[in-house]
Protein backbone atom coordinates (compact mmCIF):
# COMPACT_ATOMS: atom_id res chain seq x y z
CA UNK A 1 0.00 0.00 0.00
CA UNK A 2 1.25 3.33 -0.07
CA UNK A 3 2.53 5.32 2.78
CA UNK A 4 -0.20 8.05 1.32
CA UNK A 5 -2.81 6.28 1.59
CA UNK A 6 -5.41 7.13 3.91
CA UNK A 7 -7.59 4.67 6.05
CA UNK A 8 -10.54 4.87 4.86
CA UNK A 9 -8.71 3.82 1.49
CA UNK A 10 -6.39 1.24 3.38
CA UNK A 11 -9.56 -0.55 4.41
CA UNK A 12 -11.12 -0.28 1.02
CA UNK A 13 -7.86 -1.69 -0.58
CA UNK A 14 -7.45 -4.54 2.12
CA UNK A 15 -10.45 -5.23 4.29
CA UNK A 16 -10.42 -6.15 7.85
CA UNK A 17 -11.80 -8.35 10.47
CA UNK A 18 -12.64 -11.39 7.90
CA UNK A 19 -11.71 -13.07 4.52
CA UNK A 20 -15.13 -11.69 3.30
CA UNK A 21 -14.46 -7.89 4.37
CA UNK A 22 -11.24 -8.39 2.74
CA UNK A 23 -12.80 -9.77 -0.43
CA UNK A 24 -15.01 -7.16 -0.47
CA UNK A 25 -12.46 -4.74 -0.79
CA UNK A 26 -11.13 -5.73 -3.60
CA UNK A 27 -14.65 -5.59 -5.79
CA UNK A 28 -15.34 -3.12 -9.01
CA UNK A 29 -18.28 -1.27 -6.73
CA UNK A 30 -16.88 -0.76 -3.37
CA UNK A 31 -13.17 0.29 -5.00
CA UNK A 32 -14.95 3.35 -7.00
CA UNK A 33 -16.01 6.73 -5.54
CA UNK A 34 -19.50 7.93 -6.65
CA UNK A 35 -18.66 10.05 -8.97
CA UNK A 36 -15.97 7.38 -10.34
CA UNK A 37 -18.98 4.95 -10.87
CA UNK A 38 -20.63 7.13 -12.74
CA UNK A 39 -18.28 7.59 -15.41
CA UNK A 40 -17.84 4.03 -14.65
CA UNK A 41 -21.43 2.74 -15.77
CA UNK A 42 -21.21 3.95 -19.20
CA UNK A 43 -18.11 2.58 -19.58
CA UNK A 44 -17.29 -1.45 -19.98
CA UNK A 45 -16.87 -1.93 -15.65
CA UNK A 46 -17.48 -4.73 -14.31
CA UNK A 47 -20.78 -5.43 -12.39
CA UNK A 48 -20.74 -4.35 -8.58
CA UNK A 49 -19.50 -7.17 -6.99
CA UNK A 50 -17.03 -8.04 -9.64
CA UNK A 51 -14.05 -8.76 -8.35
CA UNK A 52 -10.66 -6.82 -9.70
CA UNK A 53 -7.28 -7.41 -9.70
CA UNK A 54 -5.61 -4.24 -7.05
CA UNK A 55 -2.59 -2.52 -8.98
CA UNK A 56 1.00 -3.08 -7.34
CA UNK A 57 1.55 -0.43 -4.62
CA UNK A 58 4.90 -0.08 -6.39
CA UNK A 59 6.67 -0.32 -9.69
CA UNK A 60 7.60 -4.20 -11.23
CA UNK A 61 11.42 -3.87 -10.48
CA UNK A 62 11.11 -1.82 -7.11
CA UNK A 63 11.76 -4.72 -5.06
CA UNK A 64 15.36 -5.72 -6.91
CA UNK A 65 17.62 -7.17 -5.76
CA UNK A 66 14.99 -9.22 -3.86
CA UNK A 67 12.76 -9.83 -6.44
CA UNK A 68 13.44 -8.99 -10.16
CA UNK A 69 10.62 -7.11 -12.03
CA UNK A 70 9.79 -9.94 -14.19
CA UNK A 71 9.11 -12.06 -11.56
CA UNK A 72 6.39 -9.49 -9.82
CA UNK A 73 5.01 -8.57 -13.41
CA UNK A 74 4.65 -12.43 -14.06
CA UNK A 75 3.22 -13.17 -10.45
CA UNK A 76 0.56 -10.51 -10.52
CA UNK A 77 -0.39 -10.17 -14.07
CA UNK A 78 -0.79 -13.63 -14.95
CA UNK A 79 -0.98 -15.48 -11.45
CA UNK A 80 -2.97 -13.35 -9.60
CA UNK A 81 -5.26 -12.16 -12.26
CA UNK A 82 -6.14 -15.93 -12.81
CA UNK A 83 -7.38 -16.32 -9.72
CA UNK A 84 -9.31 -13.00 -10.08
CA UNK A 85 -10.64 -14.15 -13.48
CA UNK A 86 -11.25 -17.73 -11.33
CA UNK A 87 -13.25 -16.24 -8.48
CA UNK A 88 -15.73 -14.32 -10.75
CA UNK A 89 -16.75 -17.47 -13.16
CA UNK A 90 -17.09 -19.32 -10.09
CA UNK A 91 -19.62 -17.18 -8.75
CA UNK A 92 -21.22 -17.09 -11.94
CA UNK A 93 -21.54 -20.46 -12.56
CA UNK A 94 -22.70 -20.77 -8.79
CA UNK A 95 -25.24 -18.33 -9.90
CA UNK A 96 -26.10 -20.57 -12.68
CA UNK A 97 -26.56 -23.49 -10.11
CA UNK A 98 -29.18 -21.77 -8.48
CA UNK A 99 -31.23 -20.54 -11.33
CA UNK A 100 -31.17 -24.15 -12.18
CA UNK A 101 -31.47 -25.86 -9.01
CA UNK A 102 -29.09 -28.04 -10.12
CA UNK A 103 -26.33 -28.67 -7.13
CA UNK A 104 -24.39 -31.62 -9.07
CA UNK A 105 -21.44 -29.44 -9.18
CA UNK A 106 -21.62 -27.89 -5.69
CA UNK A 107 -18.44 -30.02 -4.32
CA UNK A 108 -16.28 -28.92 -7.02
CA UNK A 109 -17.54 -25.09 -7.14
CA UNK A 110 -17.10 -24.77 -3.31
CA UNK A 111 -13.68 -25.83 -3.35
CA UNK A 112 -12.72 -23.68 -6.28
CA UNK A 113 -14.76 -20.86 -4.47
CA UNK A 114 -12.36 -21.49 -1.38
CA UNK A 115 -9.35 -21.57 -3.66
CA UNK A 116 -9.71 -18.39 -5.91
CA UNK A 117 -11.23 -16.77 -3.18
CA UNK A 118 -8.30 -17.36 -0.68
CA UNK A 119 -5.47 -16.89 -3.74
CA UNK A 120 -6.84 -13.29 -4.60
CA UNK A 121 -7.33 -12.30 -0.69
CA UNK A 122 -3.85 -13.69 -0.11
CA UNK A 123 -2.07 -12.11 -2.66
CA UNK A 124 -3.63 -8.92 -2.57
CA UNK A 125 -2.03 -9.32 0.98
CA UNK A 126 1.14 -10.14 -0.34
CA UNK A 127 2.00 -7.49 -2.62
CA UNK A 128 1.39 -5.29 0.53
CA UNK A 129 3.36 -7.62 2.99
CA UNK A 130 6.51 -6.53 0.98
CA UNK A 131 8.36 -2.81 1.29
CA UNK A 132 11.57 -1.78 -0.82
CA UNK A 133 13.91 -2.24 1.89
CA UNK A 134 11.21 -3.52 4.39
CA UNK A 135 10.02 -1.52 6.96
CA UNK A 136 10.65 -2.46 10.78
CA UNK A 137 8.56 -4.73 13.35
CA UNK A 138 8.05 -2.18 15.90
CA UNK A 139 5.08 -0.99 17.91
CA UNK A 140 2.13 -2.82 19.69
CA UNK A 141 2.57 -5.74 17.00
CA UNK A 142 6.29 -6.08 18.10
CA UNK A 143 4.83 -6.07 21.70
CA UNK A 144 2.82 -8.50 21.17
CA UNK A 145 4.87 -11.09 19.04
CA UNK A 146 7.44 -10.59 22.45
CA UNK A 147 4.71 -11.50 24.83
CA UNK A 148 2.68 -14.32 22.48
CA UNK A 149 6.47 -16.12 21.20
CA UNK A 150 8.70 -15.12 23.79
CA UNK A 151 10.99 -12.54 22.29
CA UNK A 152 10.71 -11.02 18.48
CA UNK A 153 13.84 -13.10 17.33
CA UNK A 154 11.76 -16.58 18.13
CA UNK A 155 8.69 -15.45 16.61
CA UNK A 156 10.60 -14.52 13.31
CA UNK A 157 12.39 -17.79 13.53
CA UNK A 158 9.27 -19.74 13.70
CA UNK A 159 8.04 -17.79 10.68
CA UNK A 160 10.81 -18.40 8.70
CA UNK A 161 10.68 -22.11 9.79
CA UNK A 162 7.21 -22.47 9.18
CA UNK A 163 7.31 -20.47 5.96
CA UNK A 164 10.45 -22.39 4.77
CA UNK A 165 8.49 -26.03 5.49
CA UNK A 166 4.96 -24.73 3.90
CA UNK A 167 4.27 -28.57 1.82
CA UNK A 168 4.37 -28.01 -1.45
CA UNK A 169 2.91 -24.99 -2.64
CA UNK A 170 1.41 -22.41 0.11
CA UNK A 171 2.44 -19.66 2.01
CA UNK A 172 3.58 -19.12 5.56
CA UNK A 173 0.85 -16.23 7.11
CA UNK A 174 1.19 -13.80 10.81
CA UNK A 175 -2.02 -13.88 11.74
CA UNK A 176 -4.25 -12.50 14.70
CA UNK A 177 -6.57 -14.49 16.31
CA UNK A 178 -9.20 -12.91 18.05
CA UNK A 179 -10.84 -15.41 20.52
CA UNK A 180 -8.05 -15.54 22.55
CA UNK A 181 -6.76 -12.17 21.64
CA UNK A 182 -3.33 -13.65 20.51
CA UNK A 183 -0.65 -13.82 17.57
CA UNK A 184 -0.74 -16.84 15.20
CA UNK A 185 1.94 -18.54 12.83
CA UNK A 186 0.41 -20.58 10.48
CA UNK A 187 0.99 -22.09 7.29
CA UNK A 188 -1.07 -22.68 4.34
CA UNK A 189 -1.55 -25.35 1.60
CA UNK A 190 -2.58 -24.30 -1.49
CA UNK A 191 -3.99 -21.05 -0.60
CA UNK A 192 -7.45 -22.27 1.62
CA UNK A 193 -5.92 -25.31 3.76
CA UNK A 194 -4.79 -25.34 7.43
CA UNK A 195 -6.09 -21.63 8.81
CA UNK A 196 -7.83 -21.38 11.66
CA UNK A 197 -11.64 -20.10 11.50
CA UNK A 198 -11.87 -15.99 12.03
CA UNK A 199 -8.49 -15.49 12.02
CA UNK A 200 -6.77 -11.66 10.10
CA UNK A 201 -4.05 -12.55 8.30
CA UNK A 202 -1.42 -9.36 9.34
CA UNK A 203 1.55 -10.21 6.51
CA UNK A 204 1.98 -12.93 4.37
CA UNK A 205 4.63 -14.72 2.26
CA UNK A 206 3.66 -16.76 -0.87
CA UNK A 207 6.20 -19.89 -1.14
CA UNK A 208 4.63 -21.36 -4.35
CA UNK A 209 7.48 -21.66 -7.05
CA UNK A 210 6.20 -18.93 -8.78
CA UNK A 211 6.82 -16.32 -6.45
CA UNK A 212 10.55 -17.22 -6.70
CA UNK A 213 11.82 -19.97 -9.17
CA UNK A 214 13.05 -17.33 -11.73
CA UNK A 215 15.17 -15.45 -8.94
CA UNK A 216 16.18 -18.50 -6.34
CA UNK A 217 15.35 -21.86 -8.32
CA UNK A 218 15.13 -24.44 -5.42
CA UNK A 219 16.72 -22.04 -2.72
CA UNK A 220 13.44 -21.43 -1.10
CA UNK A 221 15.37 -20.90 2.05
CA UNK A 222 17.01 -17.77 0.14
CA UNK A 223 14.05 -16.43 -1.36
CA UNK A 224 12.35 -16.63 2.21
CA UNK A 225 15.43 -14.31 3.86
CA UNK A 226 15.22 -11.89 1.20
CA UNK A 227 11.32 -11.58 1.99
CA UNK A 228 12.20 -11.05 5.61
CA UNK A 229 14.61 -7.66 4.22
CA UNK A 230 11.75 -6.52 1.95
CA UNK A 231 8.63 -7.33 4.90
CA UNK A 232 6.25 -4.57 5.70
CA UNK A 233 5.72 -4.64 9.64
CA UNK A 234 4.17 -0.99 9.07
CA UNK A 235 1.31 -2.96 6.95
CA UNK A 236 1.11 -5.57 9.84
CA UNK A 237 1.04 -3.55 12.62
CA UNK A 238 -1.95 -1.59 11.02
CA UNK A 239 -3.97 -4.37 10.07
CA UNK A 240 -3.22 -5.47 13.74
CA UNK A 241 -4.74 -2.65 15.05
CA UNK A 242 -7.77 -2.71 13.20
CA UNK A 243 -8.00 -6.61 14.05
CA UNK A 244 -7.36 -5.67 17.80
CA UNK A 245 -11.37 -4.00 17.42
CA UNK A 246 -12.66 -7.79 16.96
CA UNK A 247 -11.44 -9.26 20.04
MN1 LIG B 1 1.40 -16.68 -5.93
Amino acid sequence: MRDGMDRRDFMKTVGIGSVAAAMAGGTAGSALGAEEAGVAAITAAPPRGTYVLPELPYAYGALEPFLAGQTLKLHHDKHHQGYVNGLNATLEKLAAARQAGDYGAIKRLSRSLAFHGSGHVLHTLYWNSMTPGGAALTGPLAEAVAKDFGSQEAFLAQFAAATRAAEASGWGVVAYEPMGRRVLVLQAEKHQNLTVWGVVPLLVCDVWEHAYYLDYQNRRGDYVKGFLGAANWAFANRRYAQARKLG
